[in-house]
C-alpha cells in the first residue's frame, strides 16, 4: 500500500481561504498523489511574529507514489505557483502559501532539506486541531499521539470557518 501523508497549509496574504482551497485543488490534480482530502479550514492567530494578519491553516491528506524527496519538491514547485517568492521573506512573516511535509507514513527522515514528523507539528495547535479532524488516531513518529501532543499546547483562539 502506497504511505499516506499528511500536509500542512497556511497562508495569510490576500484572499487566504481562496488559495488554500485552490492548492487543494492543485494537489488533487497531481496524477501521483490519490485520495486528497482536507480538512475544514481555521482562522488562526499568527505564530512566530505576532504583528501581521491572522493566518488561515488547514491540512490535507493522500497517499502517494512518490518518494519523500520528490514530494517535497512538488510542493514547493506548487507553493512557487502561488506567487511565493521565499527569498523576499521573513522567516515567520506574511505569505500566499506555505506548504509543509507534516507526516509521511511512519517515516522519520532527517537530510539536510527534509526533516519528517515536521518539526513544529507537535508544537503547533493549529497543525495538530486539523490534523486529527482527519486522522483522530493520528500517531507522530518519535514523538506519540497528536492527541496528546495537542493536550499539552495552548489551542486559544483557533476557530473553524464557516
Ligand atoms: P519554510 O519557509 O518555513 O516553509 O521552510 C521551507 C524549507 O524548509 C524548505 O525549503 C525545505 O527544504 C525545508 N523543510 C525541511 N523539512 C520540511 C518539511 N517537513 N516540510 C516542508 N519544508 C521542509
Amino acid at each position: 500500500m502506497n504511505p499516506r501523508v499528511f500536509i500542512g497549509l497556511g497562508a495569510n496574504l490576500g484572499d487566504a481561504p481562496t488559495t488554500l482551497r485552490a492548492a487543494v485543488d492543485a494537489l488533487a490534480a497531481q496524477p501521483d498523489l490519490a485520495d486528497v482530502r482536507c480538512s475544514s479550514l481555521y482562522r488562526t492567530p499568527a505564530w512566530g511574529r505576532e504583528d501581521q494578519p491572522d493566518f488561515i491553516n488547514a491540512v490535507a491528506t493522500c497517499t502517494t507514489v512518490m518518494a519523500p524527496a520528490a514530494l517535497l519538491a512538488r510542493l514547493l514547485e506548487i507553493e512557487r505557483g502561488f506567487g511565493r517568492e521565499r527569498s523576499l521573506e521573513a522567516r515567520w512573516g506574511p505569505r500566499t502559501l506555505d506548504l509543509d511535509l507534516l507526516l509521511y507514513g511512519d517515516r522519520s527522515i532527517a537530510s539536510p532539506e527534509l526533516t519528517v514528523p515536521h518539526p513544529y507539528l507537535h508544537a503547533r495547535a493549529f497543525v495538530l486541531v486539523p490534523l486529527l479532524e482527519l486522522a483522530p488516531d493520528a500517531v507522530i513518529p518519535g514523538i506519540g499521539s497528536a492527541a496528546a501532543a495537542l493536550a499539552r499546547v495552548d489551542r486559544g483562539g483557533i476557530e473553524a470557518l464557516r
